[in-house]
C-alpha cells in the first residue's frame, strides 16, 4: 500500500462531521435544515459550537457542495459515532430525521446514550435506533451496537446507504457480510432496508433467496420517503412471474455448480459426484428437484443443490437431518438455526418424495414451487 494512501485514509478517519452542536451556553444547535444558508453565515458570526461527545471546537460549514454541517477544528480522536465523515451518512442522517418529523414522531438527531456510549444517527420515540450505515463496518462491532441498544429496550433498525438509485426487479445480489448481517425478517423472509439520500428513496432487498456466501436472488423494489410509514412498510411476496424469475437465476447458479464441482479434478473425492452416484443420477444434468428455491433456506451455508441431495441421500440411507447436521456434512451459517433446518428439511422431502417419479417440466415445477411457496410464506405471516 502506499504510504499517501494511508495518511489520506488516517486522515480522512479523524475529520468527524456532525449536525448537531452545543453553543456557548450549553444549549445544542441542530442542523435540521430550518435555516437557510445566509442565516446560518449570519449565526456563524456571533455563536461558537463545541462538539456535544468530546467538548472540541466545532466550525460551522456552509458550503456549496456539501449540507450545512459542522467539522472538528483540529483533527480528533472523537469517539462514539460510528461513521467517518461522508457527505452521503451527513445528508442521509438530515432526510431521516425530516422524514420521522414528518410523521410527527419525536426525532432526536445524533442521539448519544451515556448508559452504553453510543450515539444513534436517529433515535425515534425513544424506542428505535436508526442507524444509517454508508461505510462497510466490521460484523462484530454491528452486532455489538445492537446489542447495546437492546440493553436499553431500544430496538436497532440498520439502513444501508445507497449512493444512487438502483435498478428494480428480480436479480442476483452481491452481499457483503455486515450487508447480511443487516437483514430483518418478514416471518421467515429475509430483507434489508436500504435508503438512497439523492432521490430521498427507501429500497428494499427483499425475498432474499441464498444462493452461496455472497449471492443471493432477490427482489429490488423502492419507495418514495413520502409513501414510507414507520414502523416500516414491510415488503411483499413475490408474484408468480417474479418466482419464476428467481427459479431461472437460481437454475443458472446450479448449472454453474455442477459444472465446477464436474471439472474440480478429483470426482472420486468430491462430494457432489459421489451423491450423484450414490442416488444413480446423471451428474452432469440432475433432476429439476435439486436446487430449487425454498423459503427459509439461507439456515444452510451449502448451495442447494448440495444440501438437497444429501437430504435426500440420507433419507434412503435412513439416517436422520439432526445427525447431518451434528457431524458438519449439512453446514448451518448460524449454529441457532438448527430448528429451522430441520423443519425446512421435513418440507423439502415431503415435496421430493410427492413428486419424484412425475415427469416434471419448468412449467409444473413452477406450479410445485410457487404454491409451496405461499403456503409458506401464509403460515408464516400468522
Ligand atoms: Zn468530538
Amino acid at each position: 500500500m502506499p504510504k499517501s494512501f494511508v495518511f489520506h485514509k488516517l486522515k480522512k478517519r479523524r475529520v468527524i462531521c456532525i449536525l448537531v452542536a452545543t453553543t456557548t451556553r450549553q444549549q445544542l444547535f441542530c442542523l435540521t435544515g430550518q435555516y437557510s444558508r445566509k442565516e446560518l453565515l449570519e449565526i456563524r458570526l456571533q455563536e461558537q459550537f463545541f462538539c456535544p461527545t468530546c467538548h472540541a471546537p466545532l466550525l460551522l460549514k456552509v458550503g456549496k457542495v456539501n449540507i450545512p454541517h459542522f467539522a472538528h477544528k483540529t483533527l480528533s480522536n472523537c469517539q462514539h459515532f460510528s461513521e467517518p465523515e461522508s457527505s452521503l451518512h451527513l445528508h442521509g442522517k438530515l432526510l431521516l430525521y425530516q422524514f420521522f418529523n414528518q410523521l410527527n414522531f419525536k426525532a432526536e438527531l445524533e442521539k448519544y446514550l451515556s448508559k452504553v456510549r453510543q450515539r444513534a444517527d436517529v433515535l425515534v420515540d425513544e424506542r428505535y435506533a436508526i442507524e444509517f450505515q454508508c461505510s462497510p463496518i466490521p460484523v462484530s462491532q454491528l452486532l455489538q451496537r445492537s446489542k447495546g441498544y437492546q440493553q436499553l429496550s431500544i430496538s436497532p433498525i440498520w439502513l444501508k446507504g445507497l449512493k444512487e438509485p438502483c435498478l428494480e426487479g428480480i436479480g442476483l445480489l452481491h452481499l457483503k457480510v455486515h450487508e447480511v448481517a443487516m437483514m430483518q425478517y418478514a416471518g421467515q423472509l429475509p430483507y434489508i432496508l436500504l435508503f438512497c439520500p439523492p432521490d430521498n428513496r427507501f429500497y428494499y432487498y427483499s425475498n432474499l433467496f441464498y444462493v452461496s456466501s455472497s449471492r443471493w436472488v432477490g427482489k429490488t423494489k423502492s419507495l418514495s420517503a413520502t409513501k414510507q410509514i414507520f414502523p416500516f412498510a414491510r415488503p411483499k411476496p413475490l408474484s408468480k412471474e417474479e418466482f419464476n424469475l428467481v427459479m431461472g437465476i437460481f437454475y443458472q447458479a446450479k448449472k454453474q455448480y455442477v459444472r465446477s464441482q464436474l471439472y474440480a479434478g478429483n470426482r472420486v473425492g468430491n462430494l457432489y459426484c459421489r451423491l450423484c452416484y450414490e442416488l444413480c443420477l446423471d451428474a452432469t444434468n440432475p433432476p429439476n428437484l435439486f436446487g430449487v428455491p425454498l423459503v427459509g433456506a439461507d439456515c444452510f451455508k451449502q448451495p442447494a443443490v448440495l444440501w438437497q441431495l444429501l437430504v435426500v441421500e440420507a433419507y434412503e440411507k435412513g439416517i436422520g437431518v439432526d445427525w447431518l447436521i451434528q457431524t458438519g456434512k449439512l453446514t448451518l451459517r448460524e449454529s441457532e438455526k438448527e430448528q429451522q433446518a430441520i423443519t425446512l428439511t421435513a418440507d423439502y422431502l415431503t415435496l421430493y418424495l410427492k413428486y419424484k417419479d412425475d415427469a416434471l417440466n419448468n412449467s409444473n415445477i413452477l406450479d410445485i414451487l410457487y404454491d409451496n411457496y405461499c403456503k409458506n410464506v401464509r403460515k408464516l405471516r400468522k
